[in-house]
């Protein structure tokens, strides 16, 4: 498939031959699953747009039952902006069911497959986004990261996902998980690409109030694969990973030293309390945003005796067991009698973790993690859900700090990927770009 930056300088009749060929692909890979529409909006390069951000006029369910037959009124602003740069939103990818998950297991269409190995999971929740660029059925797509969900499917599948600094894309029109969380951002094929489309996207947006205004500098002209960096490593935290990806990490860090990065080794206390805090603020954060589907305003109702009747059926019968899960436990930590004991500790271990990155950050100008913990699992594998949480430990407390980050695949086992992730100074996504920058480049 060709690249974004290629298909970027088409005309109008090369981009409608390359539309008819992606067509064509797509129809070819439906075994994937990673389209569950087809739609097609506007003229421009076509962008795979995942199925929680808005699009006007299409169907955008966030993977769920409950809205099905909703029909988004308007744009999101992610979506705006690739119309003005003449792309335009082009299919919508599967997910997890309201983007809780770590596998695209838990969606409402069913699972995606990774083009890899297609009795393995595509990784989530943006499992649709990632196989489709790795399946070579989209030249590039959006996705959302909340604990992990742009960088580790982008891994499990071997292509390239960054999670902007909270505040640098617009939420605005993204269907909300974990408001506090959420980032759009790019998977693409390539470092280069990732950085073109994270141009196109980023920047304030005064629909959303938590949009930042510092400036935004273009990333793609500026890419300097020679700069040199202080890189940090984070050995104990890594010890609890699969050998491959051990393994991978030591490649990976051998391979920055001769490119001429200073390594410098650090310790990362108190690991373990981040997927406890994570879920705990992440499920509050969801039972409060998904308390709005109540089969009254948006998509799917089941009509019942009275008003009470039908938000239960609608809700009961609407979302899938790990939604319904989640709304619990999130309704659990706000209550009066464990809002203490659960909720603002999560939030005070929220405050240690951004801590300890600022920290790291006073002498290193970026930390090197692996994406997961282990190479992309098989379908049913991780049923326990605590399982599936305990996966995201290397992921989700970046976004609970609000860094930017983005994965690469860096080596391969088999026909599996190995994804890493460069973590960023707030604002800084040059750096890490610059840094995968270079990876990339002499990974090749
Ligand atoms: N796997 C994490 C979760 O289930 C992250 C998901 C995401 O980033 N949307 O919450």
């Amino acid at each position: 498939m060709m690249t974004l930056k290629q298909a970027m300088t088409l005309d109008n009749s090369e981009l409608e031959n390359l539309k008819k060929e992606l067509r064509l692909k797509i129809e070819e890979k439906k075994y994937l699953n990673a389209y569950v529409g087809l739609e097609e909006s506007g003229s421009g390069v076509p962008i795979l747009i995942k199925d929680n951000i808005q699009v006007k006029n299409w169907s955008v369910t966030s993977g769920s039952q409950i809205l099905q037959g909703y029909v988004s009124p308007y744009d999101a602003t992610v979506i705006s902006k690739l119309r003005n740069a003449n792309l335009s939103p082009f299919g919508r990818a599967n997910m997890d069911e309201f983007a809780m998950g770590s596998s695209t297991e838990s969606s409402f269409y069913g699972k995606t497959l990774n083009p890899n190995d297609l009795e393995r999971v595509p990784g989530g929740s943006s499992g649709g986004s990632a196989s489709a660029v790795a399946g070579g059925i989209a030249i590039a797509s959006l996705g959302s990261d909340t604990g992990g969900s742009i960088r580790q499917p982008a891994g499990f599948c071997g292509v390239v996902g960054l999670k902007p600094t909270y505040g640098r894309v617009s939420r605005y029109g993204l269907g909300a998980y974990a408001s506090s969380l959420d980032q759009i951002g790019p998977i693409t094929q390539n470092v280069e690409d990732s950085a073109i489309l994270y141009d196109i996207i980023s920047g304030h947006d005064p629909k959303d109030s938590t949009s930042s205004n510092l400036e935004n500098l273009p990333t793609a002209k500026n890419l300097d694969p020679l700069k040199k960096y202080k890189i940090a490593t984070v050995r104990n935290y890594v010890k609890d990973a699969s050998i491959e990806i051990q393994k991978a990490y030591d490649n990976t860090v051998e391979t920055l030293r001769k490119l001429g990065h200073e390594i410098i080794d650090v310790e990362m206390p108190d690991s373990k309390y981040d997927v406890s805090a994570y879920y705990i603020i992440a499920m509050a954060e969801a039972s409060s945003n998904l308390g709005r589907y109540d089969g009254v305003r948006y998509g799917r109702r089941v009509e019942g005796e009275n008003l009470i009747d039908t938000y239960i059926k609608s809700r009961s019968t609407g979302f899938g067991d790990e939604v319904k899960r989640r709304i619990l436990i999130g309704n659990f930590v706000l209550s009066s009698g464990y809002y203490d004991a659960y909720y603002v500790k999560a939030q005070k271990v929220r405050h240690l973790i951004k801590n300890r990155y600022n920290e790291i950050f006073k002498i290193a100008d970026m930390i090197l993690l692996p994406i997961a913990p282990m190479l992309p699992f098989k379908f049913g594998e991780k049923s326990d859900p605590l399982q599936m949480y305990l996966s995201d430990i290397y992921t989700i407390s970046i976004n609970l700090a609000g860094l930017p980050a983005i994965s690469l695949p860096v080596e391969w086992v088999g026909k599996l990927p190995v994804g890493m992730q460069l973590i960023g100074r707030p604002f800084d996504e040059q750096t890490i770009l610059n840094g995968a920058f270079g990876l990339e480049s002499a990974l090749k």
